[in-house]
């Protein structure tokens, strides 16, 4: 600091006093009386939270930490606009004092990571510390581990657990069958994520929370889910946040997949940077997420994004919600399936050298590969299916008008043609310029379901 000041010749101004190693009491004196402590990374950070004194934090050593509310992180402070800014809100402010620095979980989190320390094995961890350049001071954490979270997935048939690298990379993953009832599928979460914490110390990673994605409506705020798709048994009016911190002693996040999905985007995908932009998800059933203003949108009861169910016909085929009509119902993994059985019950779904005995086995792939060999009722079929969604896709532009539409799931490339189509036939002028993309991302519900637990841990930023 003083060799910066130095640098820029202020070192003699009189509103500056350059001091080395100031004794600790007449630092905390200074901490528990400043209108505002502005400084990089650990300057004054805990000790500020002690007495509710504000704090701006120029740096990225705390991005990812426990702060307290006082702490306001102000991510690429490069202009002095932004400092100027972050002062005017943050300047004589006083804060809570009780409880204020982290979640009160630190000391069973301790304990925690005491017991888990196996005595007959060496204390000793592999680094490989990367060359760096002209830097004063390298920050110890982020060398020695990768901030990481906790992702599970609940979906229809599998329970999914992995640990998530801040930059999404997918570490490790865990996959097992999502089990029926209500006691054995929280037994499950609870020891595959044990398991992962146990590997996330082998594997250098510090993990910051957990995050869910699950089927059905989900109360992201209580971490509740209110009501479950028919795929998950046991499921709705479910607080899954308080059995998970109380277990794993680390915050919880969750949010319906198709959110997720809408989330990955945001943080690692085609929607980075983008304010305005929906994801849809087609997979075994179709799912979606708004980002309004680079936020999710969730709406009074936490049914906004519910894309599957936009109606896009009077009457239609009957779906999973219980109404008729929805675009799930024409256009999802189940739909295509339905039709595929319906076809290869009335002997029209023939396929080049495929032999197709057991009826279970006909899904919405053979549906594709028939219409791709000339088959025109399977033709006929995906034409419904993709006109359906792109129907839906036009409704959508029309009430939110976003920047941009990003297909996800196994279908995602197979629809994304046919829906640019149909907007071009369909959707107002002004907005046919919309662009469809499909997603790049392999795992959107797992990376979704982590980007909350990298985003929110630090819990105010600027
Ligand atoms: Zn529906």
């Amino acid at each position: 600091m003083v060799r910066m000041m130095r640098k820029k010749g202020v070192e003699q101004h009189p509103n500056f006093r350059a001091m080395k190693h100031v004794p600790f009491e007449q630092f905390i004196q200074l901490v528990a009386h400043a209108g505002c402590v502005i400084g990089n990374s650990s300057c004054g950070v805990r000790e500020a939270g002690a007495f509710g004194t504000p704090v701006i934090n120029l740096g990225s050593r705390q991005t990812g930490r426990e702060t307290g509310e006082n702490v306001l992180h102000v991510r690429d402070a490069d202009t002095h606009n932004k400092i100027y800014h972050a002062l005017e809100l943050q300047f004589g402010k006083r804060y809570p004092c009780s409880k204020i620095y982290g979640d009160g979980n630190a000391v069973p989190r301790i304990l925690k990571f005491l017991r888990s320390i196996k005595l007959d094995e060496p204390l000793q961890k592999t680094f490989c510390f990367p060359p760096v350049k002209e830097a004063f001071s390298q920050d110890i954490d982020h060398i020695l581990e990768t901030q990481s979270a906790l992702a599970v997935d609940l979906g229809g048939t599998n329970l999914r657990v992995a640990i998530v690298s801040m930059r999404g990379k997918i570490m490790k993953k865990y996959c097992k069958p999502n089990p029926k009832t209500y006691e054995s599928r929280i037994q499950l979460i609870l020891s595959m994520c044990e398991d992962a914490l146990q590997d996330a110390v082998r594997l250098n990673c510090r993990i910051l929370g957990v995050g869910v994605s699950t089927g059905g409506r989900v109360n992201p705020q209580e971490g509740v889910i209110l009501h479950s798709t028919k795929l998950i048994q046991e499921w709705s009016s479910v607080d899954l946040r308080t059995p998970l911190s109380d277990t794993l002693h680390l915050p919880v996040w969750l949010d319906n997949d198709g959110n997720c999905a809408a989330l990955a985007e945001r943080k690692f995908g085609h929607g980075q940077g983008v304010e305005n932009f929906v994801a849809i998800i087609t997979g075994t059933g179709i799912g979606g997420g708004i980002v309004h203003h680079h936020e999710l949108v969730h709406g009074s009861t936490f049914c906004a994004g519910e894309l599957g169910h936009i109606m896009v016909s009077l009457d239609g085929p009957e779906c999973t919600c219980g109404s008729r009509g929805c675009v799930e119902a024409y256009a999802s993994g189940v739909a295509l399936q339905r039709e595929a059985k319906r076809l290869h019950d009335e002997d029209l779904l023939s396929l080049e050298g495929v032999e197709l005995k057991k009826v279970e086995a006909v899904s919405a792939v053979h549906l594709i590969s028939a219409a791709r060999q000339g088959n025109t009722n399977a033709q006929a079929v995906l034409k419904t299916a993709s006109t359906a969604l792109g129907v839906a896709v036009v409704n959508i532009l029309h009430m939110m008008n976003p920047s941009l539409v990003i297909l996800s799931g196994v279908l995602a490339s197979y629809y994304q043609s046919p829906i640019q189509d149909i907007i071009s036939q369909r959707a107002l002028v002004s907005s046919q310029s919309i662009k469809v993309v499909t997603s790049d991302l392999e795992e959107p519900a797992l990376l979704g379901a982590a980007s909350m637990v990298l985003d929110y841990s630090t819990r105010r930023t600027y």
